[in-house]
């Protein structure tokens, strides 16, 4: 299968950054969001992103307006079927997702790939809400997509290896490493070994036991990490995170990975990190 045009469902922080790659590496982009509002944004984060490329001599102003040109933004799902791939990018939350591929698979022709960007989510059931389950496999890219170098290409259970070697292809295309992960498991392989982490390091930090600083310095210079849990939590969005711990909860069915009370109250609160201010750091204050 040959892919010419990328589809992105969802234009937030992952949605846009996944089609800012897709557009860098040359492909034609079909970005869409709910509201135009969304979309707008979507494309001023890409905008912001590659501003600071320009300004780093790594692309010229005029390379930027190629590829910005290659995205074309959308409120109608009807529009993504000239895709020849699509990566949902949706908000975590099953039931959203499933009715975003459901409906995808009536629009799309049967060969097209619909993979997710799901952190933690059953690829096997996201499938199940279509009626091409070999062609549906999860493709998670990690945060800024611009600039991390993972995908990790997760296998539901009726996954094709076809399906499988295609996206790894494709992957290469985006100029990405990526690794498969053979069994459907939440949070695959990388937030299945994070998710733990940040249970610790919240619990440390509601003991008492060392400030929000000092337990992300300790980490960064004891096990050599580029950034502590808490800035990272921050960072990517404090609900992200605790989405994820309530749904290994539910389903490993083991309260090890229940969120901690501190991160279910920042949620609540609407302290979210970077997203909307507040989070672990100014909680920490
Ligand atoms: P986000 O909240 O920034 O963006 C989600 C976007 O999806 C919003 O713009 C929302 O309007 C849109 N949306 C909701 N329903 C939609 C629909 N039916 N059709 C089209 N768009 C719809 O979230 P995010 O951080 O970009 O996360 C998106 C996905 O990527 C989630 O599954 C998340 O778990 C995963 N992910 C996030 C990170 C991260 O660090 N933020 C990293 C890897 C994977």
């Amino acid at each position: 299968m040959s892919i010419k045009i990328v589809g992105v469902v969802g234009a937030g922080a992952m949605g846009s950054g996944i089609a800012n790659v897709a557009a860098l590496a040359g492909f034609k982009v079909i970005l869409r969001d709910i509201e135009d509002k969304f979309v707008q944004n979507g494309l001023a984060r890409i905008e912001k992103f590659m501003d600071k490329s320009v300004a780093k001599g790594k692309i010229s102003i005029e390379q930027k307006a190629e590829i910005l040109e290659r995205i074309r933004p959308t409120t109608s799902l009807e529009d993504l079927k000239e895709a020849d791939i699509i990566i949902e990018a949706v908000i975590e939350n099953l039931e959203v997702k499933k009715d975003v591929f459901s409906k995808l698979d009536e629009i799309l022709p049967d060969h097209v790939i619909l993979a997710t960007n799901t952190s933690s989510m059953s690829i096997t059931e996201i499938a199940s809400s279509t009626k091409r389950p070999d062609r549906v496999a999860g493709m998670h890219f990690f945060n800024p997509a611009q600039l991390m170098k993972l995908v990790e290409i997760v296998r539901g259970f009726h996954t094709s290896d076809e399906t499988t070697e295609e996206i790894k292809a494709f992957a290469k295309q985006l100029n990405k490493e990526s690794v498969v992960v053979n069994k459907d498991t939440p949070g695959f392989i990388v937030n299945r070994i994070m998710i733990p982490q940040f249970i610790e390091a919240i619990k440390l930090l509601e003991e008492g036991v060392a400030s929000a600083e000092d337990i992300d310095k300790a980490v960064t210079l004891g096990l050599n990490y580029p950034m502590g849990p808490f800035t990272l939590q921050d960072y990517a969005g404090v609900d992200i995170g605790y989405y994820v711990m309530e749904y290994f909860k539910e389903e490993f069915n083991d309260n090890r990975f229940a969120p901690p009370l501190l991160i279910k109250q920042l949620v609540k609160a609407g302290k979210l990190g970077k997203k909307t201010g507040g989070g672990f750091y100014d909680y920490d204050k």
